[in-house]
């Protein structure tokens, strides 16, 4: 049992980026955070030791979330060491640049197995398991109204995700949990910035508004207040984070 009755955060992809900054920040509003990764058990089990550190509480839990089996057992493993679930974000994911000419089917396949599969087996899994009360946040990407190009098989994953939000938001109906998408824009995180000449940095830099990169902690606070008590009357929307570009 969760010693503090704290409310217990899913948090897929949590090792690195965008999701290592959203469970610092839902074990700061107090949560209890499970932090999911699929290769990067010291960065995990690193940012597990600087969350308790501040007196938080967290565990980390291996699971590549394109395998159902696996994520049935992260969920198991979650209700067995707390006794149950109340948030789940859906943060995982890949992205895998090229024209559609240029694809191949190992890029389309292994990002619809992540970004759409995956997350369909978390959405699943919660959706027979959340408490009365949850929150799932899913992660979409503003793409999803730019679509640039080389982004067509990411941008299809993060439309899927947005369509499995509205859905599921209904499909809840009666329980008391909400459904939402935060998109975010260009996050300057190792999905953004690998690989990237400067020149392309620079000119998606500029891009927004108020002429900066986002930071992984501005999607985390907006993920914080869709999980959180004033998000509570917010459901089956898709929240575009991205300083303004579209
Ligand atoms: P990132 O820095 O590359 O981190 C990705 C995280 O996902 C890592 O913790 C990684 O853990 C995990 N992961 C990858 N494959 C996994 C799998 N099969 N099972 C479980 N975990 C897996 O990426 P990010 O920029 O933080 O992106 C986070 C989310 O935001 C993604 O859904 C992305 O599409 C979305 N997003 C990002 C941006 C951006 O500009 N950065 C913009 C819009 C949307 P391991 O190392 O352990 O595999």
């Amino acid at each position: 049992m969760n010693k503090d009755n704290a409310k217990v955060a899913i948090v897929t992809g949590a090792s690195r980026g965008i999701g290592a900054a959203i469970a610092t920040r839902l074990a700061e509003d107090g949560f209890t955070v499970v932090i999911n990764y699929s290769g990067s058990a010291g960065e995990a089990d690193a940012l597990v030791e600087a969350i308790e550190a501040e007196g938080g509480h967290a565990i980390s839990a291996q699971a590549d979330v394109s395998d159902p089996t696996a994520v049935a057992r992260m969920f198991d493993a979650a209700q067995a060491v707390f006794g149950g679930i109340d948030v789940l974000v859906n943060n995982a994911g890949i992205m895998k640049l090229a024209t559609v000419a240029d694809s191949d089917d190992a890029l389309f396949d292994r990002q619809v197995a992540i970004n759409l599969k995956g997350t369909f087996n978390t959405l699943r899994e919660a959706a027979k398991r959340l408490r009365e009360g949850g929150r799932i946040v899913n992660l979409s990407s503003s793409v999803v109204g730019l679509y640039q190009p080389t982004y067509a098989a990411y941008a299809a994953t993060k439309a899927g995700v947005e369509a499995m939000t509205h859905v599921l938001s209904k499909e809840l109906r009666g329980r008391n949990i909400t459904v939402n998408a935060i998109a975010p824009g260009p996050t300057a995180t190792a999905l953004f910035l690998d690989g990237k000449p400067q020149a392309v940095i620079d000119q998606l830099t500029k891009l927004a508004p108020l002429e900066r990169l986002g930071q992984p902690e501005d999607i985390a606070s907006a993920v914080a207040f869709l999980a959180g008590p004033d998000g509570g009357w917010i459901n089956g929307q898709v929240l575009r984070a991205n300083g303004g570009i579209i």
